[in-house]
Parts: C-alpha cells; sequence; structure tokens
C-alpha cells in the first residue's frame, strides 16, 4: 500500500515522500528545500530512493542537488527543461520504477505553467507540481492557453478516484475565485467552507480527487454552460470554445490576484 507524507515547505509548499507501510523507502517529489526533507528522514530513519522533479522552479528544485548528493540518489525530471540536478530526463510514456518501495509510475507531459512540465501517475495518484492545483491551475509563465488546457484534459480523462497531490496549498483563495466564477454552484459553496475549517485548523487541503477538482475547478470546466456565460460577461463578447474559456477565466483569476 502507498502511502503519501507531506513535508511543508516555504509558506504553501508541499514536497511529497512517496513510501509503503512498513518500508523505509521514500521517493521525495519537489525539494524545494533540503532542510525540512533531511529533518523528516532523520526522524523517521527513512532510505531516501529518488527525487522526482516536476519543473524546473526553484521552489520545487532548490534542494535536489544537496539531497542527491547527501543520499546517492537519482534524480528525474523532465527532459525539456534545464535542471542541473536532473540525472534521469523523463517524457510523455516513460516510467520511474522505485524498486525499494515497490512502486511504478508513468509519465505524462503536461505544459503550460513551464514549457517542460511533467506529471507522475501510479497507484491512483497523480503528482501534478504546479499544473492542476485543488480548486485551480497554474499560471502560465511560458506555455499558451491552449497547451495548458491540453494538459488538464489529460488529467480531466483520468479515474476520478486519482489522488491529486500538487505543490501548493492555494486552496481556500482558489475556492474563492471559483465561486465568483460560479456563484450559484453548490459544491463549490461547501468545498470552500470545508477548505476553510481545515486551515483554521492548522490541516491541508491537498490531496483532493479527481472527481471533487471536477465539480469545483472552474479550470476544468469550460464546457459547463454557467461558466462558460460568466466568463463571457469577463470578456464582454462570445467565446470560440473550450480554449478561449479556458483562457478567459485564467486572464479573469489572474486579473484579480
Ligand atoms: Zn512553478
Ligand atoms: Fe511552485
Amino acid at each position: 500500500m502507498m502511502e503519501v507524507h507531506p513535508v511543508h515547505a516555504f509558506d504553501d509548499n508541499y514536497i511529497w515522500l512517496i513510501g509503503c507501510q512498513d518500508n523505509p523507502h521514500v521517493a521525495i517529489v519537489d525539494p524545494g528545500d533540503e532542510e525540512p526533507v533531511i529533518a523528516r528522514i532523520e526522524r523517521d530513519c527513512l532510505r531516501p530512493e529518488a527525487i522526482l522533479i516536476t519543473h524546473h522552479h526553484a521552489d520545487h528544485t532548490g534542494g535536489a542537488a544537496a539531497l542527491a548528493r547527501r543520499y546517492g540518489i537519482p534524480v528525474y525530471g523532465p527532459a525539456n527543461e534545464r535542471i542541473a540536478a536532473v540525472s534521469h530526463p523523463l517524457g510523455e510514456g516513460d516510467t520511474v520504477e522505485l524498486s525499494g518501495c515497490g512502486l511504478r509510475f508513468s509519465v505524462l507531459d503536461t505544459p503550460g505553467h513551464t514549457r517542460g512540465h511533467i506529471c507522475y501517475l501510479g497507484q491512483h495518484a497523480l503528482f501534478c507540481g504546479d499544473t492542476l492545483f485543488a480548486g485551480g491551475c497554474g499560471r502560465l509563465f511560458e506555455g499558451t492557453p491552449e497547451q495548458m488546457y491540453h494538459s488538464l484534459e489529460k488529467i480531466r480523462a483520468l479515474d476520478g478516484d486519482t489522488r491529486l497531490y500538487c505543490a501548493h496549498e492555494y486552496t481556500v483563495a482558489n475556492l474563492i475565485f471559483a465561486l465568483v466564477a460560479e456563484p450559484q454552484n453548490r459544491d463549490i459553496q461547501q468545498r470552500l467552507e470545508q477548505a476553510r475549517v481545515l486551515r483554521s485548523e492548522g490541516r491541508d487541503t491537498v490531496p483532493s480527487s479527481l472527481a471533487e477538482e471536477k465539480r469545483t475547478n472552474p479550470f476544468l470546466r469550460s464546457h459547463v454552460p454557467a461558466l462558460i456565460q460568466a466568463a463571457e460577461r469577463f470578456a464582454g463578447h462570445p467565446l470560440d470554445g473550450p480554449v478561449e474559456v479556458f483562457a478567459t477565466v485564467r486572464r479573469w483569476k489572474d486579473s484579480l490576484d
């Protein structure tokens, strides 16, 4: 049985430790900082076996070189981005074998937030970095709206029970916007309330399930009439298809951040 544990870093980053019950081996996802990871490894007597990186931003890679050196482990990461610490470049369809944990992940290309962003899928879990967030999606720093839309559609096509492990705790802010875009959506209202309670208790809102995201995440809902109408109101003109709806909703959220 896979077990995933968060290590909190910076203000709102999640560094995920992937492991298995009664097994000290772990893989480290997106270590932006090595210190909190080393502290957890030492506290729990863990044995790191690999580092998995989703994209090149420093808050996802900053601790990778130090951890790789300290533990003598491989660093997997996107082939389409230049990341000094990466020893094993990966792209769509490649697999990562974690032999200590006995787990295997396949790689999805998900450009949009950055040009070469990848996600790791396995055991009904997706480690999606800054592509899909709980209630939101990553900003388009390098890719086009079209690329990001197709990356999100690739994720939307996975099983509804897929657990989504994104790299930031942005859920409350994301759902506040989701409710601006779809004020009548009861699922968003309820989810925002739940997320606020969790945060007020100092608890994490991540992971979520894909089924929940499909009901509440505006960036997976470009085909929903209520959202299309809201996006057209924001744009001030009719929108031609889901990519334009997605691009408009993304621009709308950027204008409020
Ligand atoms: Zn990023
Ligand atoms: Fe990030």
